[in-house]
């Protein structure tokens, strides 16, 4: 199964993303902890990536895609994938869209994960990540309005939506009802 994770940061695609990836038995691949490892281990791309993660903007597009594709060329990702924070922009989406016709694959579902701002802000700041100061968080809301959303419709004829306020399981149990194929 192919899928891609759209919500807004906060809305907690990383947790579903991570039980669902073990259920489907397929790669978690999260652009935020890809770039996170690199400035981590203090390589180039770490290096160029990090001053755009600590100011909650969008990492250039020559850096991020040439990222994704090369992990989407690893072998375990060539069963399936859940994509987490790839694509964020509609630029994104049509080289996501390049990569994979190129291998003859498509996706399956986009998930789209829906949650009011008010909570989402405040799950971000309990959480204490460094990039997670008010200020961050605010701006990383307004990338995902101005830059993220309208991928949304792009993707409508393959989107579900799921509302993802309440307990994790809960929550992961509507994912799985919701997929296309589901028992
Ligand atoms: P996340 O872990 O998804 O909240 O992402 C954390 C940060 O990584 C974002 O605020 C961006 O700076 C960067 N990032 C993650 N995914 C992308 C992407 N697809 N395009 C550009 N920047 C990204």
């Amino acid at each position: 199964m192919r899928l891609v994770l759209i919500g807004p940061p906060g809305a907690g695609k990383g947790t579903q993303a991570a039980i669902l990836g073990k259920r489907l038995e397929v790669p978690h691949i999260s652009t935020g902890d890809l770039f996170r490892e690199h400035v981590e281990r203090r390589t180039a791309l770490g290096r160029d990536a990090k001053r755009y993660l600590d100011a909650g903007e969008l990492v250039p597009d020559h850096v991020t895609g040439g990222m994704v594709r090369e992990r989407l060329a690893e072998p375990d990702a060539q069963r399936g994938f859940l994509l987490d924070g790839f694509p964020r922009t509609v630029r994104q989406a049509h080289t996501l869209a390049r990569i994979l016709t190129a291998d003859n694959r498509e996706l399956d579902a986009v998930l789209e994960f829906t949650a009011p701002e008010d909570v989402v802000v405040e799950r971000l700041l309990s959480r204490g990540r460094s990039d997670d100061t008010e200020e961050v968080v605010r701006h990383r809301q307004r990338v995902y309005r101005d830059q993220t959303a309208p991928l949304l419709a792009h993707y409508a004829d393959i989107r579900l939506t799921v509302p993802a306020v309440g307990p994790v399981e809960e929550i992961a149990d509507r994912v799985w009802s919701c997929l296309p194929g589901a028992a």
